[in-house]
């Protein structure tokens, strides 16, 4: 089935004025110099451009392809210069103290706040007005187009850099060349690259306190554990080195989103090869998955549900306390049940990794699940044992699916019975290997 075109505007290839979409603006547009109360307090020439801004949001824009170029290009040497005005305006309001007046920490503070900007966008803002008299030609570039505000903010960066080593190094006309022939990326990557080379010392000294800087608090709230952190470029290259190969789409019907599979990359490579210091405690009733077992508690976050220790239990690789009546401890991680490294060697040998339909998960990354949990009696030996993936795994054990062995060589993959379950875990195309 075709999807719908998305969009109003783009699919139409006539110049019939289009219907103006419902206002989704916040303020009603006032035609023809009726004074709009909330913009009534700002400078005239404020709300002049605020009304202007506005009836331009609310008009319909042309369609034709080579209108849209020119049209897109000129609204954003519009965008420039603004973010350039606003620059100048942030850099005169950093020299005030209405922000500590307003309790904010800092003017980038008040201006990540007030203006809903990033902290790295409004300092960029801060910086950007307070240099702008010392990169004349670059902002003259920028008003004819030629470079963006990104560019500028990077130059400007550049000029406050090399006045804070005290060298004469800050060339403009030829960092300008570079902003024009390099988009933003490139050009900030130039733009280090430069000066590593005028000081490599102090570039050095710039990473050394990046790395001083790096920071990583885990907090448990609602709904589970919350990550902030900021690494330096090393430590943010190393991690998304190791995350990037995990967070590839597991086949044709995997369709979670990046943010989703860059969490469970973050997950299986917290897990891979420190199983063993995973602790969980359960009761007995709860590994049975009995109905009115408590939860399960972990060491460092929320408790987990039944489905979830089966997991994690499966795989042996845990160190699974289990209580008995009155809490007294009943099991540590009995030996008998471990897949012991010979068997496990056998089993990466065999299945050489994950097994389920078209997953190409390598046997390093996968677990050994057991077909028949042995909670339920089933045993551990290869011929009750398969190589699950993280994410199988998982679908296996809370997702509902089932993998059983087909009459070849291969497995096949049984859906969920419910749809609960069916909307949120999808299996392969392909049912059997
Ligand atoms: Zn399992
Ligand atoms: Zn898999």
């Amino acid at each position: 089935m075709e999807r719908p075109e998305n969009g109003s505007s783009s699919a139409s290839t006539t110049d019939t004025p289009q219907v103006l979409r419902p206002l989704t603006l916040k303020r009603m547009f006032v035609p023809f110099g009726i004074v709009v109360p909330a913009t009534s307090a700002v400078a005239p020439e404020v709300a002049r451009l605020a009304e202007s801004v506005e009836l331009f949001c609310l008009s319909p824009h042309r369609n034709g392809g080579a209108e849209l170029a020119l049209d897109l290009a000129e609204l954003s040497r519009c965008l420039n210069l603004l973010n350039l005005k606003a620059s100048e305006m942030a850099a005169t309001f950093a020299g005030t103290d209405e922000y500590d007046r307003q309790c904010a920490y800092s003017p980038i503070h008040w201006l990540r706040t007030n203006c809903h900007l990033t902290a790295g966008a409004a300092a960029d803002r801060v910086a950007v007005g307070q240099l702008v008299q010392s990169v004349p030609q670059s902002v003259e570039a920028m008003a004819g187009g030629e470079i963006g505000f990104a560019h500028l903010a990077l130059i400007a960066r550049e000029a406050e850099a090399a006045a804070e080593t005290g060298l004469d190094s800050f060339d403009e006309t030829k960092l300008l060349e570079k902003a024009r022939n390099f988009t933003v990326g490139r050009f900030r990557n130039f733009c280090h690259h430069q000066r590593h080379a005028l000081d490599p010392q102090q570039y050095a000294a710039e990473e050394a306190s990046a790395i001083e800087a790096r920071s990583f608090s885990l907090q448990t709230g609602q709904g589970g554990v919350w990550i902030r952190g900021l690494l330096d470029p090393e430590g943010g290259n190393a991690l998304r080195t190791a995350l990037e190969p995990l967070a590839r789409r597991n086949g044709k019907a995997d369709h979670r989103k990046r943010d989703r599979r860059l969490g469970d990359a973050i997950v299986e490579l917290a897990q891979h090869g420190h199983r063993s210091h995973l602790q969980v405690t359960a009761s007995l009733e709860t590994l049975l998955q009995h109905s009115v077992a408590p939860a399960a508690d972990l060491e460092f976050s929320l408790p987990i549900s039944s489905a979830a220790v089966q997991r994690l239990a499966c795989d042996c690789n845990v160190t699974r306390i289990l209580l008995g009546a009155e809490s007294q401890v009943i099991d540590v991680g009995r030996s008998t049940r471990t897949v012991s490294a010979p068997m496990r060697r056998a089993l990466d040998t065999r299945d050489k990794g994950c097994r389920w339909p078209g997953c190409d998960r390598p046997a390093r990354w996968s677990a050994a699940h057991h077909v028949v949990h042995w909670s339920k009696g089933g045993t551990t030996d290869l011929g009750n044992l398969v190589l699950l993936c993280a994410r199988h795994h998982w679908m296996v054990h809370e997702g509902g699916w089932q993998i059983v062995r087909t009459e070849g060589p291969g497995y096949k993959t049984v859906p969920p019975q419910l749809d609960w379950f069916a909307s949120r875990a999808r299996g392969p195309d392909t049912r059997a290997a």
